[in-house]
């Protein structure tokens, strides 16, 4: 606005305030621009704008430079070509299935995979008539097994949850390619600090990054990677018709944990390591399951593969679902809670909590147990954090 058009009463004034914009030095931090629109000064430039979806910026459903910033980053860590900010993990999840899927459409999918993601697919399978075979994910051969003329997906995680199964993802992409199938790979548990899928033959990534990738515990995100650029445009077609995008206040957060997840992740590793050890010499554990420990059955796997092994750690006690409620209502420092990726340690009982959606058959199928529960480890001095799971133990 030039001065000679400057209305003076307070209403308007009170409206047009303008943000300068900063020259001769750059903010260290990259801006939040908590707009949901932007302003152009003649049409043609609106209207070119508009019709090109890497245009200028026009509205925060279709992009924001805030939420590019933090899409830019992570598609740069995965190794992939572009992503798409979503408003929580399952928005990432629920815009893969539904912009590239149909009815019709049969998708292979990991058994024991995160809880919303199995009742989602159960769901589409009802009321979309989409089909679902649930592989063990152990023999790549399972997939041209399970193929049918239909078939259009593979949905794998990298570290399965909770009993931390590696799958041996180039196998599996490159069978999945002979099919001709679409690979997706949930990546939340591995971040892109311990494995990058899309160099194994994934083409679409997605994270719930309310968990490590967020890190804090204040931010709830997903997001969408990928490398093709013609998945790209589809995804962010449909995925802007869906309303999935991220706030831009939500992915400044994201940001903000983005920049020290590895150093975060490290940590979560080896505070991890020393909680699964100890697990395994404790006498009212009868299993432990995270895929550093030597007899996990997906430890050779997971070692060719990842650059750590992830900070959740599962254990079966002895005793069943009265041996776990008594030690979850015991622990002090680790919360009892839902989520993960947090600096604090959070603790879970999947067959009440996470995996309450799935039958008993199911469960036993994905090989959880009453008396199962799952840590995820946080970023406590791990001799603290270990005192307060032996105590709740004893
Ligand atoms: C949490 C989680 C999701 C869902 O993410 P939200 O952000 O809670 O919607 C999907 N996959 C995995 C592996 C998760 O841990």
């Amino acid at each position: 606005m030039s001065d000679s058009q400057r209305h003076d009463r307070v209403q308007t004034r009170a409206v047009h305030i303008r943000a300068s914009v900063p020259e001769g030095s750059v903010p260290a931090a990259v801006p939040l621009y908590q707009t949901s629109l932007f302003t152009f000064e003649d049409l043609p430039t609106f209207a070119d704008a508009w019709s090109k979806p890497d245009g200028a910026f026009t509205y925060s459903r279709f992009g924001n430079p805030t939420t590019k910033a933090f899409e830019d980053a992570v598609a740069d860590l995965e190794g992939g070509s572009s992503a798409m900010a979503t408003a929580s993990g399952m928005g990432a999840v629920s815009t893969v299935l539904l912009s590239l899927l149909r009815t019709g459409d049969h998708v292979l999918a990991q058994r024991g995979l995160y809880g919303g993601v199995f009742t989602l697919l159960a769901d589409l399978c009802e009321r979309w008539g989409i089909e679902v075979t649930y592989l063990d994910a152990e023999d790549p051969a399972e997939v041209a097994a399970a193929c049918r003329p239909t078939t259009r997906m593979l949905y794998l995680e990298t570290i399965a949850n909770p009993l931390g199964q590696v799958c041996d993802l180039p196998a599996f992409t490159s069978a999945a390619q002979r099919a001709g199938l679409i690979t997706v790979v949930d990546n939340t548990f591995a971040s892109p600090v311990l494995c990058h899928p899309l160099r194994h033959g994934a083409d679409v990534v997605v994270h719930s990054t309310t968990k490590y990738i967020g890190g804090h515990s204040d931010v709830v995100g997903g997001i969408i990677v990928v490398k093709d650029q013609e998945l790209a445009s589809t995804l962010w077609r449909r995925g802007t018709e869906l309303g999935a995008c991220a706030d831009p206040f939500a992915a400044w957060l994201s940001i903000r944990g983005l920049q020290t997840l590895p150093v975060r992740m490290r940590q979560h590793c080896a505070n991890a390591e020393v909680v699964a050890t100890r697990l395994t010499e404790h006498p009212k554990v009868a299993r432990v399951y995270w895929p550093g420990l030597p007899d996990h059955p997906s430890h050779a796997t997971a070692r060719a593969l990842l650059d750590g092994y992830g900070g959740v750690v599962a254990f079966d006690l002895h005793g069943g679902m009265e041996a776990a409620r008594s030690f979850t209502s015991r622990i002090r420092l680790a919360s009892l809670a839902p989520s993960l990726g947090g600096v604090g340690t959070t603790v879970l009982h999947p067959a009440s909590i996470s995996h309450s959606g799935m039958d008993p058959d199911a469960l036993r199928a994905a090989g959880i147990d009453q008396g199962t529960v799952r840590v995820a480890v946080g970023l406590e001095h791990p001799e603290d954090l270990w005192s307060d799971l032996a105590q709740a133990l004893d």
